[in-house]
């Protein structure tokens, strides 16, 4: 059940966007299937779905994303104006608004660990996810889903997560009280602006730089693993160089040569972690 006081704060609070329409659920399995099916229907541009809790939730090759009650934020948009443009630039749009939208309510420095997680203090406080929706030949359009851990309990145990994970709370000065709650539907609705602003820019310089400067572990070394490889076996090794025009990742290598990493089925991890993170 949705309950009217949310549904009634969540359109104010995303009364000034040219959104195509929206849904919201109270629980829902998961806000990508929710807006895969509205694509198939027809769903205009910039349709929205948006739950408080899913019970399947996804993250990349089939892998779960977890969301608890009023704790996280999640929600996934159908982009069908310029849907040919690469899943990398998508992935990147996704990660550069939350990143803005964290930097202007928050004043926090938010990092990219390339391709699609946003991580606060080398924690993952968010993941993004792309996916591609064709009727044969003809392409409907993109689904970009966002999740967000706003407080603790939308954190999962260290033990079910692949990487450390954190949430927005945990990085915000906290009052008299404690942990200050965050305003979710005024971060989404500035996450909305953000992706607005930029996704006509997609193919832009600018668009790229604002990007690559978020890039975590700039100059570090890092390994590229297989990431359904079950051995996890390591693809590359290098230092993080940057981005090339198509979002894909730029690394140098120890005999000073450079290897572009396309987005995949792959996994970044700091060389520091050993891999095992
Ligand atoms: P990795 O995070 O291992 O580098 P990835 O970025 O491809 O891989 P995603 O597809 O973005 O991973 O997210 C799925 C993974 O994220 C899950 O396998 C789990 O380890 C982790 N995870 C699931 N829910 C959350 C959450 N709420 N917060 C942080 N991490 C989560």
């Amino acid at each position: 059940m949705v309950s009217n006081g949310d549904s009634e704060q969540l359109q104010q609070a995303l009364a000034g966007l040219p959104l195509g329409g929206m849904r919201y659920f109270e629980r829902l399995g998961s806000t990508m299937d929710e807006a895969a099916a509205w694509l198939e229907q027809g769903a205009p541009d910039l349709a929205l779905v948006v739950a408080e809790q899913q019970s399947a939730g996804r993250g990349r090759l089939g892998r779960s994303w977890f969301t608890a009650p009023k704790a996280s934020l999640a929600f996934s948009l159908i982009l069908r104006q310029q849907a040919s443009a690469p899943p990398t630039l998508w992935t990147g749009l996704g990660a550069l608004a939350v990143c803005e939208a964290f930097e202007k309510l928050y004043s926090l420095q938010p990092q990219i660990k390339w391709p699609n997680d946003v991580l606060l203090n080398q924690r993952k406080v968010c993941g993004i996810l792309t996916e591609a929706h064709w009727q044969g030949e003809q392409l409907l359009g993109i689904v970009l889903g966002i999740g967000i851990n706003l407080a603790p309990s939308a954190v999962p145990p260290r033990q079910a997560t692949l990487f450390p994970a954190t949430c927005l709370q945990e990085h915000l000065p906290p009052s008299a009280q404690g942990l200050v709650e965050v305003n979710r539907f005024h971060l989404l609705a500035v996450i909305l602006e953000r992706l607005l602003a930029w996704r006509s820019n997609l193919h832009s310089k600018t668009f790229i730089q604002s990007w690559e400067a978020r890039l975590a572990y700039r100059q570090q070394t890092i390994q590229i693993f297989k990431a359904l490889d079950e051995q996890e076996s390591l693809l590359a090794e290098g230092d993080v160089e940057g981005l090339n025009a198509e979002g894909n990742l730029i690394i140098r290598l120890t005999n000073g040569d450079t290897q572009t990493i396309a987005f995949g089925e792959i996994r970044l991890r700091p060389l520091s972690s050993n891999g095992g993170l």
